[in-house]
């Protein structure tokens, strides 16, 4: 039988991306916001409901040219149950991350925690939509407003999610998307950034071209953060398909929910009310079961498949921030990281797989 990875990335006919690209032969027109950039900011605008987007070169470059461009300052309230790019794009502009805990039921930031943490140094709070579970973003508002702060999220996980009618990039002042080879939705590498405030595009169009404006004027200091016109030409073959693959996702998710849905002392992801999912990933806690989510990770790679600790270890306890921080701060973040195990989930993973991991699982 074949080796199952975590993830598997999602590809367009190859025959299309071909014809996609085509046009790169005959214009030469390469990188610097081409006509397939312009195209796909288009389509992902329209696609994800939103005034205002900016592609990038990743989605973390995104993040870090978003909390440059917003000018924050001091420090910047997060959770440390995330992905290493949303700690460091905070680091690396200089800015000091304050961790909240997360809360035990979905894994986003404990709303009843920020409050506590806010000083006369905070500038904006970066929440974590983690697996694509949606911060509850109405106490975060309130907060955010009664303070003055910024709320930038990390809106990695979650490509395409809509609360009610609400669409997701629409939340806080701004949200970074991923468009890594990974996630639901990709372009190879990218990123992308939505935001409310359309006076933004032009610094961020700034800050991901070497600070540039026009030819020969430097305003801001810049780096290079540009999506080239092959990656927007895969971005715009796989935003074709992008319905179909979260539907084929939902199958796989749906046979894991059955399988392992109600056993003790497995916990399971719930879809929150009222959202429109984009089944990106499938954590499960393993609290109290027979076996320890280090167990049931080797008894899988033993039969080559490979699951992931996802998020393990959690941010703070890295350790290019030895001594930093205080890792007993954020306990239900340390207590989860230390249980949780994403199984593979991919659009193309057939039932038959599912049924074949859970039984391992379970026996
Ligand atoms: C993937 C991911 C990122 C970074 O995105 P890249 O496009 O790989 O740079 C940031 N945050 C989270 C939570 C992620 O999962």
């Amino acid at each position: 039988m074949s080796k199952i990875q975590v993830v598997r990335s999602s590809m367009p006919p190859y025959e299309e991306y071909c014809e996609e690209i085509k046009d790169l032969w005959e214009n030469r027109w390469l990188t610097h916001q081409g006509p397939k950039h312009q195209q796909l900011e288009k389509d992902l605008r329209k696609y994800l409901d939103v005034d205002n987007i900016t592609l990038f070169a990743n989605g973390h470059l995104a993040l870090e040219l978003a909390i440059k461009a917003f000018g924050l300052t001091g420090e910047v309230i997060t959770t440390p149950y995330t992905f290493a790019s949303t700690t460091q794009a905070i680091v690396r502009n200089g800015l000091v991350p304050v961790f909240c805990d997360i809360n035990p039921i979905d894994y986003t930031i404990d709303v009843n925690k920020i409050e506590d943490l806010i000083t006369e140094k905070t500038s904006a709070i970066i929440p974590v939509h983690v697996y694509g579970s949606i911060c509850d973003y109405e106490r975060i508002e309130k907060i955010a407003n009664k303070y003055n702060l910024k709320v930038i999220y990390d809106a990695a996980h979650a490509f395409g999610i809509k609360i009610g009618s609400k669409p997701v990039g629409t939340l806080g002042d701004a949200s970074m998307f991923s468009f890594h080879a990974t996630k639901v939705y990709h372009t190879v590498e990218g990123g992308g950034l939505t935001y409310s405030d359309s006076t933004l595009t032009e610094k961020l169009d700034q800050l991901k071209q070497f600070g540039m404006y026009g030819k020969d004027e430097v305003p801001t200091v810049g780096t290079n953060a540009k999506m080239t016109e092959a990656h927007a030409a895969m971005g715009l073959c796989n935003l074709r398909h992008i319905d179909e693959e979260i539907a084929k996702r939902k199958v796989a998710f749906d046979r894991y929910m059955e399988n392992l849905g109600g056993i003790d002392g497995i916990k399971l992801m719930k879809i929150q009310d009222s959202v429109k999912h984009n089944y990106a990933y499938f954590p499960a806690v393993f609290d109290g079961y027979k076996y320890s989510r280090d167990e049931i990770e080797r008894k899988l790679a033993e039969n080559d498949i490979f699951a992931r600790k996802y998020f393990y270890p959690i941010t703070n306890e890295f350790e290019a921030y030895k001594g930093m921080f205080e890792i007993q701060q954020t306990p239900i973040a340390k207590y989860i990281s230390e249980r949780v195990l994403t199984l593979p989930l991919y659009a193309d993973l057939s039932v038959d797989d599912v049924d074949r991991i859970c039984k391992l699982i379970i026996e």
